[in-house]
């Protein structure tokens, strides 16, 4: 039996208990390698989701008295699970999202990196310690868990994205409400059941399926300390401006325009190659995904298109199953009618298609929603494929004159989410590195991605709020400081009044 045959009508995972949807409220899931539905998910009615924040907040007190060394052990078991069912794991992942098996492999690499990092909460908690600050007072801080929290995911990291929020909130202590993508919720359901066999405690982790209605439960509950955020920028706004007004503490991280400067003494064949695999792959459904090259100079600009074309016309686009595929569909018809409309939006703006990916010819035999990749140049900013992220693969070239022309562009972009630039000029790397006004940064490195113990988060409106996904910064964000002044007197010491502020 397969997995879409099992979990026909999903439900949520309440409790502990898969929880079947009462608001009769369902929205199609599909497998967009073949078009087909294969299951419904119900969309939660605030009352559900108020129900399930209660029995997070029942469960949280017990969470956060055990033991961090006890909360540790149920982490490390469930980083074995997600070894040990890797490839069931990854057949549910490129079923609801259409990714390679490679692609799917590698968001749960990342997944289990985040849990690692999780696994190093004990060290990240540890408190300061300060002996006699005045009169025989001893200060400490400590860090405490927030309570319920929330994530709400997008549909592109179907596992990496939940296991990168919610592995170091439960491990600092607290109970855990995902909202996954309704697009994507299969593969958030499987890890419910992975968190349960670890044995995490019921209502430590919850999930509630929905769309904006559970969404907007979650952003006005006062249950509800703190939300983490990961979609598209107009969506993250909206849940940075509502989330705040109802005082909660908000990392809301939004789309990117990732550009890749060019430099003429790049190595161009290497960095096409780079260029490739990090503008094309899970057919440019990342949000660190590189949308375009910038290329210095008139003579570098048309080699490197040369190049790029021959290669991109050799990608081959299709389904998962077929292990020689570089990159799968997108994620819904929807979205595909979007990326044409982008496209097309180009080409009667005066852009020129060096590569027209609109009619693959995966979709003579299949429904599958498919994308050929596509290369556009002529590309000037004042241009809506230059504006705008586009979530899908089509991929732009700029030509400008100089290095600061280039680093200018970027800067004025509203994105700023990841950049990187290919050169051999150590001098102009520096410049870029000290100039360039985006969060995560490459130098010859093609998806300047961090790893799981570095901080991860874009500048600009690709990141509203403080905190960071991934690195220290996560647990800093789940938890709050309790700064405690002790002091223990002998009957011999003075314990008279003070009316003067205290000072040391
Ligand atoms: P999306 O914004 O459409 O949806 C994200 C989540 O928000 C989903 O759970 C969805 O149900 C919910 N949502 C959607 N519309 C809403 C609304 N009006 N009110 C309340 N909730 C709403 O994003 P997506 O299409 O699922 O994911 C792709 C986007 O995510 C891209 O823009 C991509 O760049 C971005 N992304 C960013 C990062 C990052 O780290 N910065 C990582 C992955 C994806």
């Amino acid at each position: 039996m397969t997995v879409q045959q099992k979990m026909k009508t999903l439900t949520h995972f309440i409790n502990g208990v898969e929880t079947a949807g009462t608001s009769g409220r369902y929205s199609e899931v599909y497998n967009p390698t073949t078009g087909e539905v294969i299951a419904q998910v119900p969309l939660a009615t605030r009352d559900e989701v108020k129900q399930a924040i209660q029995l997070a907040k029942s469960a949280f007190p017990a969470w956060k008295k055990a033991s961090i060394g006890k909360r540790i052990e149920v982490l490390h078991r469930f980083r074995q699970l997600l070894i040990e069912r890797q490839d069931e794991l990854i057949e549910v992942i490129c079923e609801e999202s259409g990714k390679t098996k490679e692609d799917a492999k590698g968001e749960i690499v990342r997944g289990i990196e985040s849990v690692d990092m999780a696994i190093s909460a004990p060290q990240m908690l540890k408190g300061e310690y300060s002996v006699n600050v005045g009169g025989n007072i001893n200060a400490f801080s400590a860090k405490a868990p927030l309570g319920v929290v929330a994530t709400i995911a997008p549909f592109n990291f179907p596992v990496m994205v939940p296991l990168a929020i919610t592995s170091m909130a439960v491990a600092v202590g607290n109970a855990v409400i995902l909202k996954p993508s309704e697009r994507v919720p299969i593969s958030a359901l499987y890890l419910s059941k992975l968190w349960k066999e670890a044995g995490l405690p019921d209502g430590i982790w919850t999930v509630v399926n929905g769309d904006k209605e559970a969404v907007n439960e979650l952003l006005e509950n006062k249950e509800i300390q703190a939300i983490s955020f990961v979609g598209s920028t107009p969506v993250a706004e909206y849940i940075y401006q509502t989330g705040t007004k109802h005082n909660k503490r908000v990392a809301a991280f939004g789309g990117g325009k990732n550009f890749m400067i060019v430099m003429p003494d790049a190595n161009l064949e290497q960095t096409a190659n780079a260029f490739l695999g990090a503008a094309y792959g899970a057919a440019s459904q990342r949000c660190m995904a590189i949308s375009g090259a910038i290329v210095v100079g008139k003579d570098t600009e048309k080699r490197f298109t040369e190049i790029l074309k021959e290669k991109v016309l050799k990608l081959k686009v299709g389904p998962y199953t077929d292990n020689e595929v570089d990159f799968g569909p997108v994620i819904t018809q929807q979205s595909k009618d979007t990326i044409l409309r982008y496209i097309d939006g180009a080409v009667e703006e005066g852009a020129n298609l060096v590569t027209d990916g609109r009619n693959p010819e995966i979709c003579e035999t299949s429904k599958g929603f498919y994308l050929g990749p596509t290369l556009v140049n002529n590309v000037t900013p004042d241009m809506t494929i230059f504006k705008e992220e586009v979530f899908g693969p089509v991929r732009i070239v700029v030509g400008v004159e100089a290095l600061q022309e280039a680093i200018d562009l970027i800067n004025d972009h509203e994105l700023g989410n990841g950049v990187t630039m290919f050169t051999s000029s150590g001098s102009a790397a520096r410049k870029f590195q000290e100039e360039i006004e985006v969060g995560m940064v490459g130098i010859n490195v093609p998806i300047p991605i961090p790893v799981g113990y570095h901080n991860f988060g874009g500048w600009k409106r690709s990141k509203f709020g403080e905190g960071h996904m991934f690195g220290p910064d996560q647990a800093r964000f789940f938890t709050k400081a309790k700064t405690i002044s002790e002091r223990w007197p002998d009957e011999t010491e003075d314990t008279t009044s003070s009316f003067a502020f205290p000072s040391n």
